[in-house]
């Protein structure tokens, strides 16, 4: 710990972000950072607690106090050799993730938890910028060949550990860029597209092999794959996302969220529109928009509607409005229910809670959304009666979560057990599918989660791999 009273001096004070008129008018990433004093007063603030709970919170187990330590000592660049140790891809972490070590830090307990997210976004930042961020090519070849389907956090981070471990690595990717939902799913705003880049390019002086526009089970049969590599790696995501049962939801402008989103990120790529919405476009320029939906997934929809110019953004989400503030004495170190409002929501958009959606209106398209509040009554979701009202909608957004992978083409042939939610069955200790030399990671194992989770599975499973391939693994779990 650098500082002993570092907590009691210095207040907590996170990164700050462009005013919402000046970040509306672009996609771009607009989070302010700390200069290096600000930095420096954040990480004296560690207690470097006996217990760190941020470690356990955090799903990688980032060690956390150790990486404060080191820059509250000006020591940028063994934070960053720490860093990675646990994670190899922080600069999204860093910018993306809901950060659950900051609600199990001691220091949560009275709101002020250390700004342990932007002090790794700083760390990995730094070495990209001093050029400390170099491909770890493999001393020695280990003759073995692994194929990962699906090039997402989870299939990323599988492959740059099975590389540097020495095996040949082939990721098959059937969109025509890397990147899972970092790259098609979350916005520009969130996290800029140069970073996926970065990393795949380190990974290719790393050995990786990225081949792009290829669908497993559709464009090569998965017993290929089977034939030409000694194990096989299925980081594929949870791609099957829930619909709208509801009279109406046939209009043609009640759409998918991802094609929303996916078109947005294609454009802001440099995509003509032919490239970007092949099937034509999607916007909601002039529009009245409503979103179904209110986790991760909707917010995004909401930020990237309003930059599009939407003429009313509303989101709605089935379950009641969670309390603004969590009770500590219940929910610490846990990662607690309570009231999240994203850059986006901040930038502009009405929220609905315990709504339920019942028909869409409209003759050839939308024009409305009928709906019905909800309550809950002994545990039931039950309608409030005469509670029925209708939005004004001329493009509905489904935001309502992933059920689980897409079964055809890839799942099929490979013919891996399902767990009862439909995903590949395979622990978290070997990773092992129910077909030889198959493994299992990320979404497409665990269902529907977040990058952290990913990236941690994708780590593990490569070990689990390696281990597999060799009889025993250097690589940490
Ligand atoms: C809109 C949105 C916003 C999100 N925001 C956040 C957030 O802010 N923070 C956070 O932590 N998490 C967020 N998430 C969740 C997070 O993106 C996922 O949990 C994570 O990307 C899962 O990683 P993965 O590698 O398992 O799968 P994915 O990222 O889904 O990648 C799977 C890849 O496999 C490819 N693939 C599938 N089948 C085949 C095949 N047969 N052949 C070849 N390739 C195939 C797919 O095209 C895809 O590129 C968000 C999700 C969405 C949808
Ligand atoms: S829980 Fe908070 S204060 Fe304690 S070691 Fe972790 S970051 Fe530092």
């Amino acid at each position: 710990m650098g500082k002993a009273t570092g907590f009691l001096e210095i207040d907590r004070k996170d990164r700050t972000y462009d005013a919402p008129a000046e970040r509306l008018k672009h996609y771009r990433e607009f989070v302010i950072p700390h200069d290096d004093a600000g930095l420096k007063g954040q990480a004296s603030r560690c207690m470097n607690c006996g217990i760190p709970y941020c470690h356990n919170g955090c799903p990688v187990n980032n060690q956390i106090p150790d990486w404060n330590h080191l820059v509250y000592e000006n020591d940028w660049r063994d934070a960053l050799t720490n860093l990675h140790s646990t994670n190899n891809f922080p600069e999204f972490t860093g910018r993306i993730c809901p950060a659950p070590c900051e609600a199990a830090c001691t220091l949560n307990i009275v709101d002020q938890p250390v700004t342990i997210k932007s002090i790794e976004c700083a760390i990995v930042d730094r070495g990209w910028k001093e050029g400390w961020i170099e491909p770890q090519v493999p001393a020695k070849k280990t003759g073995k060949s692994v194929a990962v389907v699906g090039s997402g956090p989870a299939g990323m981070a599988a492959a740059q550990q099975l590389a540097r471990a020495g095996h040949s690595v082939t990721v098959f990717e059937k969109n025509d860029r890397i990147g899972g939902l970092l790259r098609y799913g979350i916005p520009d705003f969130k996290m800029e597209k140069t970073h996926i880049n970065r990393r795949a390019m380190q990974m290719e002086a790393e050995g990786v092999q990225f081949r792009t526009s290829v669908e497993v089970g559709v464009t090569v049969s998965f017993a290929s794959l089977q034939e030409n590599f000694d194990a096989v790696v299925l980081s594929g995501g949870a791609e099957d996302p829930r619909g709208l049962n509801i009279p109406g939801a046939e209009l043609p402008s009640v759409r998918m969220a991802m094609e929303f989103l996916t078109q947005q990120n294609k454009r802001n790529a440099g995509d003509d529109e032919l490239r970007a919405a092949p099937r034509g476009s999607l916007l909601a320029t002039g529009k009245h928009v409503v979103v179904i939906g209110g986790g991760d997934t909707g917010s995004d929809c909401v930020g990237t509607s309003n930059r599009q110019g939407a003429a009313s953004v509303t989101q709605l989400e089935i379950m009641p409005k969670p309390p603004e503030k969590e009770d500590k004495a219940l929910s610490w170190p846990n990662w607690p229910l309570k009231l999240r409002t994203s850059s986006s929501h901040e930038e502009g958009c009405e929220r609905e809670f315990a709504v339920l959606t019942k028909r869409v209106v409209g003759e050839n398209d939308v024009t409305g959304l009928e709906c019905v509040r909800v309550e809950w009554v002994d545990g039931k979701m039950q309608e409030v009666a005469g509670s029925e009202f209708v939005l004004k909608a001329d493009l509905i957004l489904l935001a309502m979560g992933f059920v689980g992978p897409r079964k055809q083409g890839l799942l099929e042939q490979a013919g891996v057990e399902l767990d009862p939610r439909g995903n590949v069955k395979g622990n978290v200790v070997d990773y092992k599918t129910s077909v030889e030399n198959v493994f299992a990671c990320g979404d497409m194992r665990r269902g529907q989660s977040l990058v952290v989770w990913a990236i941690r599975e994708g780590r593990q499973c490569a070990r689990a791999v390696d281990e597999a391939l060799m009889g025993v693994s250097e690589l940490p779990r």
